[in-house]
């Protein structure tokens, strides 16, 4: 008989975590819990308001507020927020955003050791992976380094209402291709396999939900819920060609993070399909559809997100270095990586169309 059950390792990430509407008053108790006095709160311009609230709420528990978070965080952006902490005497660091503002938090733990309490307001999932990146002279390097992972993480939808809809379906996107990797990864396991099903199940269930109503508070329970689990998936297993092709987008051509990854995932998913049987086949229950791809597909472009690569600013002549950048040096995929076939799925995705 076939075995049902390979061998695998499993590394539980530890991690303290608070959800529901309103866990944000929990905030102050639970630095106290960390052993800490006083937080530099964390944001982005955009979000200063938020920062500033939330350093409102804690009074004498909040150092400051360092309110310049921007997206691949920059080298001197990190170590300025570090020497601020230092000289308000902060002894640990709220960040209350999406992944930049975390992504700054993880940077400020990587070299200080100061614990994190993230607090997201987006899918992107980053409070749950031990991933950081840093931008030094125009070059991201990314590492893993279990430092780096919040202690603590507080996922209130209150706070994600304020998301704009078009941001949220393609945010809540990128959380389903970090699941949808995880479903075949290399390294992967039954139990990341339980939580990306369910992690993209209620995904996509909500998506159409905060399309229809952006203020509907049990549709933004249940797509964080899902981006928590989504989000928990990419910190703990490989991803392949889908990230590999994001990244590249991403890097070489400045394309916006969460649409890329919006575009791209179903045309890599119809790429995968043939080596994936078992991905597909969870695929298909946690999208309540047979053909994921196209499922995929019609979940983004049904919901109003952008589905082709031209219109995110990518120009038709640059598909030729996009393909030789993403087949040098690619991530491990469960199918080989053929050029010809990648440049045929870039032209596809430029094109935006919809996978047969
Ligand atoms: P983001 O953090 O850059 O946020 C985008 C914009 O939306 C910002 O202006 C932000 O202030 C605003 N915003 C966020 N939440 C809001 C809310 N609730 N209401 C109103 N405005 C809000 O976007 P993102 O997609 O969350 O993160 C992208 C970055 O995170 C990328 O740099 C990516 O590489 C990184 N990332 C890292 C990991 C990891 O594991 N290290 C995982 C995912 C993403």
């Amino acid at each position: 008989m076939t075995p049902t059950m390979k061998e695998f390792v499993y590394v539980a990430q530890p991690m303290r975590v608070l959800f529901g509407a309103g866990a944000l008053n929990k905030l102050a108790s639970e630095i106290e819990l960390l052993g800490a006095r006083k937080a530099l709160v964390l944001s982005t311009p955009e979000q200063a308001a938020d920062a500033e609230r939330v350093a409102a709420q804690l009074g004498a528990r909040a150092a400051g507020v360092y309110a310049k978070a921007v997206m691949h965080v920059p080298i001197e952006t990190a170590r300025e927020a570090r020497a601020l902490a230092q000289r308000l005497g902060a002894d640990c660091a709220v960040a209350i955003g999406g992944g930049s503002t975390t992504g700054l938090g993880k940077a400020i733990a990587l070299d200080s050791g100061l614990p994190i309490l993230a607090i997201p307001t987006t899918y992107a999932g980053s409070e749950m992976t031990p991933i950081y990146g840093l931008t030094q002279g125009g070059e991201k390097r990314t590492g893993r380094d279990v430092r780096v992972l919040p202690r603590t993480v507080i996922y209130d939808p209150e706070l994600t209402l304020s998301l704009p809809v078009g941001l949220s379906i393609t945010s809540g996107m990128n959380a389903i291709a970090h699941a949808a990797e995880g479903l075949y990864a290399k390294d992967g396991n039954p139990i990341m396999d339980v939580m990306a099903e369910e992690g993209i199940r209620a995904m996509a269930a909500a998506l159409p939900r905060l399309k229809a109503d952006p203020g509907d508070l049990d549709a933004r329970a249940n797509a964080l819920y899902g981006a928590w689990l989504c989000g928990v998936v990419l910190g703990s297993v490989g991803m392949a060609l889908h990230h590999k092709l994001c990244h590249t987008l991403g890097g070489s051509f400045n394309l916006p993070h969460a649409e890329v990854h919006t575009v791209v995932l179903p045309h890599a998913i119809a790429y995968n399909a043939p080596a994936i049987p078992a991905a597909l086949a969870r695929l298909s229950r946690a999208l309540g559809a047979d053909r994921p791809a196209a499922a995929l597909y019609d979940l983004a472009r049904s919901n109003g997100a952008p589905y082709e690569l031209r219109t995110l600013g990518m120009a038709e002549r640059d598909l030729d270095r996009a393909a030789e950048l993403a087949v040098a040096n690619p991530y491990w995929n469960p199918r080989a990586i053929e050029r010809n076939a990648i440049r045929a799925l870039l032209q596809d995705a430029w094109e935006g169309k919809r996978p047969s």
